[in-house]
């Protein structure tokens, strides 16, 4: 069973549904992607890599990582930290907006549950995932151990994954995120990159010129996503394009991108071509972005891709 792991936060997220009543639900990007892996391919043992506490919610958090099917021997649980939250509430207009409390979330002192002994359990895996955000998230003085862990898991073989999402309010300021994705595109096998994602930070606008500030580093497989527009593949010296059929009922585009990387992740692992796992991750977003919420019930991407 090919092996995959996921390395991030997950977040509490709590959403008004009346006055004075929230819904609790769980969510982060990478594990978002996790989920939707997961459910959709049930040949693949997919992991996360993170750290939450030992209060109410992070044991639920644990419960609902185990009852998603995803393997937890890699959720570490600190003593005295909690898990990261946030709350979105959404304005007259339908504008949403994000407060978050996660300064001091377990998942910032991940690296401080990476021993020797854990680098080398995760060495036999065939996929380490991370996002922009799971580096903003790291302690700014664990990250070179952090890259120096990434570098044992690639010389023993494992395939590095960078999903460059960036949130600015998690960076000191630009040039420490240009500095750490730099890093992030220099280790990278496969990179599945989002256009808006680095526009402030590259002044990169479209596809094209997102492929090319991929293809100035070594990586192997380039995926580069913009919303309904064209998909561009660069796979063994092989540029493709791959139509999006646009979806004209928008409803939440919230981890559109997580379902993607997800489901595209899971059909390579499973020996889909470039073009068949695009086709795939394309058909889970679309049907993510009809329904609300980062996570949507079990039953519609499964039964969207298998259409
Ligand atoms: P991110 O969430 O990383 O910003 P994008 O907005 O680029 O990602 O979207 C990721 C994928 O979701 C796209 O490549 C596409 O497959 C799908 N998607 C996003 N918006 C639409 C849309 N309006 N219609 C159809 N598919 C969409």
């Amino acid at each position: 069973m090919k092996k995959i792991c996921f390395m991030g936060e997950c977040m509490v997220e709590l959403r008004p549904v009346e006055p004075q009543k929230l819904n609790q639900s769980f969510a982060g990007d990478v594990y978002n992607s996790a989920v939707y892996l997961t459910r959709c391919f049930d040949d693949v043992s997919a992991s996360m890599l993170t750290a939450v506490g030992s209060d109410r919610l992070s044991n639920e958090m644990m419960a609902q990582f185990k009852q998603d099917g995803l393997n937890t021997s890699y959720v570490f649980q600190h003593e005295t930290r909690s898990t990261g939250l946030y709350l979105i509430e959404t304005d007259d207009t339908g504008e949403r907006s994000f407060t978050y409390w996660r300064s001091e979330s377990a998942a910032k002192q991940i690296m401080s549950f990476i021993t020797k002994a854990q680098t080398e359990a995760l060495s036999d895996l065939d996929q380490f995932v991370f996002s922009g955000i799971s580096i903003a998230i790291i302690e700014a003085g664990d990250r070179d151990a952090f890259w120096q862990f990434l570098t044992t898991l690639k010389s023993k073989g494992v395939q590095i994954v960078f999903d460059p999402n960036y949130r600015a309010r998690l960076w000191k300021n630009e040039s420490e995120a240009v500095i750490n994705f730099d890093r992030a595109f220099a280790l990278c096998d496969v990179t599945l990159a989002g256009v808006e994602d680095l526009t402030s930070l590259y002044g990169v606008h479209t596809s094209e010129e997102v492929l090319q500030l991929c293809q100035k580093h070594d990586i192997s497989e380039i995926i580069v996503k913009d919303g309904s527009s064209s998909v561009i593949s660069f796979f063994d010296n092989e540029r493709a394009e791959h139509a999006i059929t646009p979806v004209t009922k928008v409803v939440d585009t919230t981890s559109a991108g997580d379902a993607f990387n997800g489901v595209y992740l899971g059909a390579r692992l499973s020996g889909s071509t470039i073009c068949e796992a695009i086709s795939l991750a394309a058909k889970a977003a679309g049907i993510v972005i009809q329904h609300p919420g980062a996570i949507i019930p079990k039953g519609l991407v499964e039964k969207a891709i298998a259409s």
